[in-house]
């Protein structure tokens, strides 16, 4: 046998091994464990599907507009309608367990959402907000927000978005509000989670990250645009320094404690997200992240416009791998524990944490409650473990 293939096993067994000895110490990791079992399976064959390729906002940096990867004019809006039903009773076959709907603004595209309900119970789809989704559809509905300041809205996305979303959203529990942090607008974490407790609706984390495009505009700045490169500069830009780094590692672990029963996130996440170095092992020669848990490898698939599945590097393909820490690639990786993360019960305890964390970001509460035990959800029972 290959050395390597020796020492993964090797690795494999003791991990096995140390979580056996955990859970053997604490009943309470055994329950969060059993829950955790069941949430990985629930994202054991996800799929990715573009059904929007129009958006009302112009979001500084949006990923799906980037000129480098986007591709106008591929979608075929007659043949798209007419081949998705018996696209997704394909998928369905192919035993798909978790949708995720992107777009550009999957909300523009609402019948077939409908549609989709029709074929599966769990999935994710992206939205800014701004059209209230039929109440026939079952997924998750995260909704994107960028500054909890109006003006400073306007001015990241080209419209201001937050107060019609939270208006049109307030307590539908399909809902969650994804912040998106970006140097300028992370001190406005602790207002945007008192509107979303004002309005009933839990709130998470991203963290804003660079196309592979927008760092090459910054590097041989030449001016703005009037699209999605209004406002950055290389003196002032939305990338995370490390300074900044530590104001968003602070700033939202003080959210987790304030607000707890609005806040879903990982103490454990926060601090991994936000290390200065880059989060993920890169090939040297292509700089994508070998280790990302959002690479489009195995069972994944990627589905563009057209039906067909992309030969993309993950969901997000035209981002930078060094500088990725968007929510979608951080929370995949964290489904195995790294080594580090079983060495100590304590350790263990955060790992599980995140994972359960995952579950209620993407799961919705009535369809798998064990998800959301304990909650106020980022404080279950830790302190007893
Ligand atoms: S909401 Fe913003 S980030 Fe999303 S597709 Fe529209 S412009 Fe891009
Ligand atoms: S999600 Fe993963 S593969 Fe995609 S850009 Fe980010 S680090 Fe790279």
């Amino acid at each position: 046998m290959h050395n390597q293939t020796v020492g993964r096993l090797g690795h494999l067994r003791e991990t096995a091994r140390l979580i056996r000895k955990h859970l053997g110490e604490s009943k309470v990791l055994q329950e969060q464990y059993a829950a955790v079992t069941r949430i990985s399976h629930l994202f054991a064959r996800p799929a990715f599907y573009e059904i929007s390729d129009r958006c009302n906002l112009k979001c500084e940096g949006c990923y799906y507009f980037d000129p480098a990867t986007f591709r106008d004019g591929e979608a075929d809006r007659l043949r798209f309608d007419a081949d998705w039903e018996s696209f997704l009773a394909q998928e369905r076959a192919r035993g798909v367990t978790m949708l995720y709907f992107l777009g550009a603004e999957p909300a523009l595209e609402e019948k077939r959402l409908i549609a989709a309900g029709r074929y599966f119970q769990r999935g994710n789809l992206g939205t800014n907000g701004t059209i209230r989704l039929d109440p026939e559809i079952p997924f998750r509905i995260s909704i994107s927000a960028w500054a909890a300041d109006e003006a400073d809205d306007a001015r990241l996305r080209g419209g201001s978005t937050l107060r019609k979303a939270l208006r049109l959203y307030q307590g539908d529990s399909r809902a969650i509000v994804l912040y998106t942090v970006n140097p300028t607008n992370i001190d406005q974490v602790p207002a945007m989670a008192r509107a979303c407790r004002d309005h009933g609706l839990p709130l998470t984390f991203n963290l804003w990250s660079p196309t592979a495009s927008m760092l090459a505009r910054l590097r041989s700045f030449t001016g703005n645009d009037n699209a999605f490169f209004r406002i950055s500069t290389p003196q002032r830009s939305l990338v995370l320094g490390d300074g900044d780094l530590i104001r968003v590692r602070e700033t939202l672990a003080q959210a987790i404690e304030d607000f707890p029963d609005t806040v879903i996130y990982s103490h454990a996440y926060n601090r991994w997200s936000t290390r200065p170095e880059p989060l993920y092992a890169l090939d040297p020669d292509t700089g994508i992240a070998e280790d990302c848990g959002s690479r489009i490898t195995g069972s994944f698939r990627y589905y563009g416009m057209t039906l067909e599945a992309q030969p993309v590097k993950c969901c997000t393909p035209a981002m930078d791998c060094r500088s990725c820490r968007m929510y979608s690639g951080g929370w995949s990786s964290q489904f195995s524990p790294r080594p580090e993360q079983v060495a100590t019960r304590s350790t263990f305890a955060e790992w599980l944490e995140m994972v359960l964390t995952i579950g209620r970001i993407f799961l919705r509460p009535e369809l798998d409650p064990e998800a959301f035990v304990g909650t106020p959800v980022h404080r279950t029972s830790m302190e007893s473990v």
